[in-house]
């Protein structure tokens, strides 16, 4: 269990058009998945849909199609984009599934079994494109959804609920033993501050809704999507039905979610978990939200970025770049392909890019695309660097910092090329030190070698055609990584391939 994690996106809602928000929280998981796989961790990482709900079966019934018909098309823009985006998920959830189903059903009879389901009457007022009920505390005057500003039904009805209200003091407790329990700390103390004012049991079945998972026993009541859809990391995790991998994976879990979402996984979801008696997640990390050149996004504004046409445009890593590299996870951030076109200008074309070109173009240049390794082998100032950045790497990556790994990353393409230009390998090749150059090359393949480890998280793509540009293997998650970042542990001998820009520079 110590070398293992499970790591999870939420479960997208199908009828949605995949949109950067999306691309973000899962692009998050995907390099931390990449990242501790590279450790050499055993990771699950699993990402879905959420397939239920009044709003689907609406849409279907009005395009003369079935339910399961009309999320069977949807489902593939999900898993379509990404495919395009190189998300190594190992589950795909979809929450219509056989086995998804069965989960839930199996659930809410243990929490039934365990005196936390009770039937009552429910009435309140809900939105039904966001499909949430609102306390009357939360509206004004206008009965307005507080999230999207749709009018209101009021509904009464006949409904089960869970006793959540039960574990406000166990999730007090819980909140104060764990501290990085859910991450940034802001999320931190919002949801503390939310639940001290008081939990109220949580109404969790519907009647008079066919598209969603019957209650055991009760088939007239359908479960409430949230109930149906947090379930679904239990599902992935093998709850009941792989024990090995439930032990495995669970609970050194690691939920990523964007911050409109924080309540629901941060408060339901464990008071959920206590009433079945397993143990809590190890972290929630609540991302920030993008806004678009400074505003807020939205279909009405039609300004909503579209992941395809970004990917098309500029190529996947360099999208994934921006993402990861632009903001600070945590905190809101705005999108614009200016910015994304500058950034990667800079840290990928000028920087990065032009490292790598420069070195094969010498190493073809001077020592027709070979070099050996050194011997004796060493570079104090830039084994010191490279300790640095390791620790400042491992450091930030553990906390979900990825702009700020990054930044460590990019100290040692800087020293490179500061050294490049202080060697100057021109004046040696004149003055015919050949020893002196063929070792400087070395040590700038070497670093480039190391390069390739740290970037494959963030833009594997980018990573694996270096590994060729440089001669080596492609099979990056099969070498170990403590060995492999070491300077010592290059090839005896480089023999590269042709240099070919890995980043053109974007010309608008
Ligand atoms: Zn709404």
């Amino acid at each position: 269990m110590d070398n293992s994690f499970y790591i999870t996106t939420p479960i997208y809602y199908v009828n949605d058009v995949p949109h950067i928000g999306h691309a973000y929280t899962t692009c998050a998981a995907d390099v931390l998945a990449r990242y501790y796989r590279l450790r050499g961790y055993r990771v699950l990482f699993s990402t879905g849909t959420d397939e239920h709900g009044q709003k689907i079966e609406k849409a279907a019934w009005d395009l003369g199609i079935s339910p399961q018909e009309l999320v069977d098309k949807m489902v593939v823009r999900f898993q379509d984009l990404w495919e395009k985006m190189n998300i190594s998920y190992d589950e795909f959830i979809r929450t219509t599934d056989p086995r998804h189903i069965k989960v839930v059903q199996d659930f809410f009879r243990l929490l039934d079994e365990r005196g936390y389901i009770y039937l009552g009457d429910y009435e309140g007022w809900y939105c039904v494109p966001c499909e949430t009920f609102w306390p009357e505390s939360q509206l004004d005057e206008r009965l307005a959804c507080p999230d999207c500003g749709r009018p209101l039904e009021k509904l009464k009805e006949e409904s089960y609920f869970f006793a959540l209200s039960r574990f406000q003091e166990p999730l007090l407790q819980y909140l104060e033993s764990h501290p990085d329990f859910i991450m940034p700390e802001s999320r931190y103390r919002e949801i503390e501050s939310f639940i001290r004012r008081g939990l109220k049991d949580q109404s969790i079945s519907r009647v008079g809704l066919e598209w969603g998972i019957p209650v055991p026993s009760h088939p007239r009541h359908t479960l409430y999507v949230w109930f149906d859809a947090l379930i679904n990391y239990l599902t992935a995790a093998g709850w009941g039905s792989s024990p090995d991998k439930f032990s495995t994976f669970w609970p050194s879990t690691y939920h990523l979610v964007g911050k409109d979402i924080l309540r629901f996984h941060a408060v339901l979801w464990p008071g959920m978990l206590m009433a079945a008696s397993l143990p809590l997640p190890q972290r929630i990390f609540a991302h920030g939200w993008w806004t678009v050149e400074g505003e807020k996004m939205s279909k009405s504004r039609g300004n909503v970025v579209d992941p395809y046409l970004m990917i098309d445009r500029y190529g996947v890593d360099r999208f994934r770049y921006f993402l990861m590299r632009e903001v600070s996870f945590g905190l809101d951030g705005d999108f614009s392909e200016k910015a994304l076109v500058e950034r990667s200008n800079a840290d990928l074309s000028d920087n990065f890019g032009n490292f790598v070109h420069r070195t094969l173009g010498m190493v073809w240049r001077y020592k027709k695309g070979v070099a050996r390794k050194p011997s004796p082998y060493q570079d104090e100032e830039w084994e010191k660097l490279l300790e640095e950045v390791k620790e400042g790497f491992h450091y930030h990556m553990e906390r979900f910092a990825f702009s700020q790994a990054l930044e460590q990353v990019w100290r040692l393409v800087h020293f490179a090329n500061r050294y490049i230009e202080r060697e100057a390998p021109w004046k040696l090749h004149k003055e015919g030190k050949e020893k002196e150059l063929e070792d400087l090359l070395y040590r700038l393949l070497d670093n480039a070698r190391l390069l390739s480890f740290f970037l494959y998280p963030f833009m594997p793509d980018t990573a694996l055609r270096l590994r060729e540009l440089l001669g080596l293997s492609p099979n990056l998650e099969g070498e170990n990584w403590g060995e492999a970042l070491q300077w010592s542990l290059g090839p005896e001998v480089y023999s590269v391939r042709e240099a070919q820009p890995l980043f053109p520079r974007i010309v608008e």
